[in-house]
């Protein structure tokens, strides 16, 4: 494959979408000029891709796509078998796999059995006890402030990573079916069987030891190895991104993943055409691999750094404490210890994972390395966004009723307009646009209000994409720049000059230039620039 390295590839050239000639117009804010949306990475914080000298990658559902739903399916029956082997009840088994219910980064209430979607404060979006959406009165009932203490985390289970998303439906399929089972009783915090309770924690300890099962026993692992073609993404573009990351800096995998199966599954990702006599190794396609990493300890204390023997799979006894080999594997080891062996630090690295806490929050915050988070479900989640507009554009519009019921009143006024129309509107519009997403509703938000999920991914994510591969449309020396984040009163105030006049706040000269310089570039004014973020903002 190493043949395609820096050959031009008419389907790979920006197509119409890509860059203009300056004459051309791009619209007030650029638009006509930005890439195509399925190919584009959004940008939280501005960061020059010719600065980064090392690009870091993580393996699962990141550099190996699985493919939805049926690797999600496997996962699923794996789990429900084990859950019967342990005791649970036959009939759970009828249940299959619905990927229109799980969104992902709910909550699983252990005291409750609810799913939760909540906002970055632990405030209530949505309530689900199995398939069962809750409504204001029971909502309140359970939770008297509908806000939940997400720090609880023995109480609180945060389902964040595409892996939870099979344990996700599975609570609501256990909730849903001792809810509605005969046999049982329902109880606040659990069910009764005969003089045996059996709690909603308790479930969710079951869970847990079933997803431990089915991920660490190597069964999943197993069975994907099996159907390689049926469960994992192949696409040739990746052997020609890497080549090209690895012409313009460093490259290195850190994945908790194991030896041997990392080795089975970058082998069918590197290999292409039987008949090609010159296959490249994956390996060679890295600086630096570390399997069983163990994130994200691994961006803290670490464990220790074997040498892998890559013609059994073992690990060599004693720490590795030698030079980097070229096309070594290492295991374990620590993100200060990737550094060491390929000389860079931490904002010399770019990190592409998809884990929000494993692989982004944790590099981010421990390390300070430049992130990229990738969001599969973002090509749903953009498509809905740009074929139901109108959906968006119609809770704008109740929010313009709602001002002009209140723009005439003040302190003075006794009035008190009707709003509960409009709130009953502002629900069904936000419940439509929910469905739109899946029956959770959408990743990033619930009506106008942003998951905590989103929160997250905008204060570590540097940049995010659907897929790490969108890097192809993209130059190395492209300077990623993040749009202005405008607050409340800078984003609703149109007419600036008109408001700081009546204010008194600036004199002739000053109002002179910014209406010289105009809104778009006041807009600029306020925009991040690359030095300002590098201070971390937690
Ligand atoms: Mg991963």
């Amino acid at each position: 494959m190493g043949s395609l390295a820096g050959e031009p590839d008419a389907a790979l050239a920006p197509p119409q979408d890509g860059p203009r000639s300056a004459k051309e117009p791009g619209g007030a804010d650029g638009r006509a000029l930005k890439r195509a949306c399925q190919h584009r990475i959004f940008v939280n914080r501005s960061l020059a891709l010719e600065k980064i000298r090392c690009f870091g990658f993580d393996m699962d559902y990141t550099l190996a796509m699985y493919k939805s739903p049926d690797y999600e399916e496997l996962a699923f029956e794996l789990l429900l078998d084990w859950l019967v082997s342990i005791g649970y009840p036959h009939e759970i088994l009828k249940y299959q796999y619905d990927p229109t219910f799980p969104t992902r980064g709910l909550v699983f209430d252990a005291q409750y059995g609810n799913l939760l979607k909540v906002d970055s404060h632990g405030n209530l979006l949505v309530c689900a006890h199995g398939f069962r959406f809750l409504k204001g009165a029971e909502i309140w009932n359970y939770y008297p402030n509908k806000f939940i203490q997400r720090d609880d985390m023995k109480r609180f289970h945060i389902l964040n990573t595409l892996f939870n998303l099979t344990e996700t439906y599975l609570y609501a399929c256990l909730v849903d079916f001792f809810t509605n089972c005969s046999r049982y009783v329902n109880c606040d915090t659990g069910y009764k069987h005969g003089n045996l309770f059996m709690s909603f924690r308790s479930i969710s300890q079951d869970v847990r030891e079933a997803m431990d099962h089915v991920h660490l026993s190597g069964c999943l692992k197993e069975k994907t190895l099996d159907n390689l073609e049926k469960f994992v993404v192949k696409d040739p573009r990746v052997p020609l991104l890497l080549s090209r990351m690895k012409e313009a800096g460093k490259v290195f995998l850190a994945t908790n993943s194991d030896y041997n199966y990392t080795d089975a599954i970058m082998t069918y990702l590197f290999t292409f055409d039987p008949g090609d006599k010159v296959q490249r190794p994956w390996r060679s396609y890295f600086d630096l691999i570390v399997v069983d990493t163990r994130k994200p300890l691994f961006f803290a204390e670490g464990t220790v750094l074997r040498q892998v023997n890559t013609d059994t799979g073992k690990l060599r006894i004693g720490t590795y404490t030698g030079p980097l080999q070229h096309c070594a594997v290492y295991s374990g080891g620590s993100s200060d210890m990737v550094c060491d062996l390929l000389g860079v630090k931490g904002k010399d690295i770019l990190y592409i994972g998809d884990h929000i806490f494993g692989d982004i929050l944790k590099s981010k915050k421990r390390q300070g390395w430049r992130t990229f988070l990738v969001v599969p479900e973002l090509a749903r989640e953009l498509h809905v966004w740009t074929e139901k507009s109108e959906i968006f554009e119609e809770l704008r519009s109740l929010d313009v009723l709602l001002a002009e019921l209140y723009q005439p009143l003040d302190s003075g006024s006794s009035e008190r307009p009707d709003i509960s129309s409009i709130k009953r509107q502002i629900q069904k519009v936000t419940h439509e646009m929910d469905m739109c997403y899946g029956k959770m509703g959408s990743l990033f938000r619930c009506g106008s209000r942003q998951t905590l999920f989103a929160n997250q991914l905008m204060r570590y994510a540097d940049l995010y994409a659907a897929s790490f591969i969108n890097f192809l449309y993209y130059p190395f020396s492209y300077l990623f720049r993040a749009p202005p984040v405008l607050m409340p009163h800078e984003s609703t105030v149109d007419h600036v000059h008109l408001e700081l006049r009546e204010l008194g706040l600036l004199t002739g000269h000053q109002l002179h230039q910014l209406s010289f310089h105009g809104h778009q570039n006041l807009r600029g004014i306020f925009q991040n620039t690359d030095e300002a973020e590098d201070d971390d903002d937690d």
